[in-house]
């Protein structure tokens, strides 16, 4: 893997491989990799011939009081992990060279998509994301960028940001990875202490209860939410903030649920914001 600090490098070298023929594939994380960020890559892997993977942790998309600062970053198993799935460009930029006038004076919102779910916890964390997606995709010009289910609402906005700014790349979404317990992998897991670790299996418990109802034949949007709700109220050390079932690309809530309709949740565990959704089957 060649590890690339510079904008202007990766962009000429990108591009040149490009030029050569060769599909370029995009994968946008802020590090710490697990096995959620390496099956993307592998995703990336098999639909192109480059793989980038870039690695910043975007202070735009950090709210006051959020953990920017103390985001787990180890950038050296990064690389290791990188080299040992096919990646062959690690785009690791700091903060000057992506905001080199200390900041984004122009930014790209989607108001009526961002300001709900998890916007309504985080205000600006989407503008942040869809920003710096902005900018990374017009860094790295990719063929196509893959992401995870995992962020459903960034997933959607993304999609969204695709085509209606006309972005001329593919977006390809990758399934939630999970720990063997149903625990979203994520770089915050790192947060949890054990007793915190064990109450955070109520999240995807909760969306198993959703899906358990919905096979049972409920259909009820709010029925679906309150059977998850019930297993999230049930499980100490859990604040949840919200559990909806919305359609993926217009994140509205339907009258009935459907197949491929998303439960979605965030719950505050410990200290730790964590969030997980289930495509109902
Ligand atoms: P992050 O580093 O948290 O910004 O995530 C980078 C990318 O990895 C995003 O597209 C996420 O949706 C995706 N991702 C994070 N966790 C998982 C997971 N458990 N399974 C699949 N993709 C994930």
């Amino acid at each position: 893997v060649t590890t690339i600090d510079s904008v202007a490098a990766v962009r000429a070298t990108v591009t040149a491989a490009r030029a050569a023929g060769r599909r370029v594939g995009l994968v946008p994380t802020m590090g710490f990799l697990h096995e959620g960020h390496l099956s993307l890559c592998d995703i990336a892997r098999r639909r192109a011939d480059v793989v980038v993977l870039s690695i910043f942790v975007n202070p735009l998309q950090f709210g006051v009081g959020e953990d920017l600062a103390r985001y787990p970053r180890d950038i050296q198993r990064d690389a290791r992990l990188a080299a040992s799935r096919g990646v062959d460009i690690l785009f690791v930029p700091d903060p000057a060279q992506v905001y080199p006038e200390g900041g984004a004076a122009v930014r790209v919102r989607a108001p009526d998509l961002e300001d709900r779910l998890c916007g309504r916890f985080r205000p600006g964390h989407f503008e942040g994301v869809l920003t710096i997606v902005a900018k990374l995709f017009n860094i790295v010009p990719a063929d196509v960028a893959v992401f995870g289910q995992k962020d459903l609402q960034q997933l959607a906005l993304v999609r969204r940001m695709t085509s209606d700014l006309n972005f001329a790349l593919e977006i390809v979404a990758g399934p939630v990875i999970r720990e063997p317990d149903g625990l979203a992998l994520s770089s915050r897991n790192a947060y949890l202490d054990p007793d915190a670790r064990r109450a955070a299996t109520a999240l995807y418990r909760s969306l198993q209860a959703a899906q358990a109802a919905f096979s049972a034949g409920e259909h009820d949007p709010a029925g679906l939410a309150g059977a998850a709700r019930a297993i999230l109220d049930a499980a100490g050390g859990v604040t949840t903030q919200y559990v909806e079932v919305v359609d993926v690309i217009s994140l509205d809530t339907p009258s009935h649920a459907r197949p491929g309709h998303a439960v979605a949740v965030a719950a505050v565990v410990g200290e730790t914001r964590l969030i997980d959704n289930h495509l109902l089957i």
